[in-house]
């Protein structure tokens, strides 16, 4: 797992969460990154979305 940038926002950089509480299923690129020191919310950038963004497994068929 990459890890993940710091606050653009807040002096002491800390680090942003990922905040998937927005996503439903078919949209797992939907997440925004949060800060839980100024309590924003931002866009990810093109890159961090491929990055971080963790799509479900494609189901497996069973071998007939
Ligand atoms: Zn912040």
């Amino acid at each position: 797992m990459p890890k993940p940038p710091s606050c653009p926002q807040c002096p002491s950089r800390p680090q942003l969460w990922k905040d998937t509480t927005r996503t439903a299923p078919g949209h797992e690129d939907r997440w925004r990154w949060y800060c839980t020191h100024c309590a924003r919310r931002w866009a990810p950038t093109p890159e961090h979305r491929l990055k971080f963004t963790v799509f479900p497994p494609a189901p497996q068929h069973p071998p007939r």
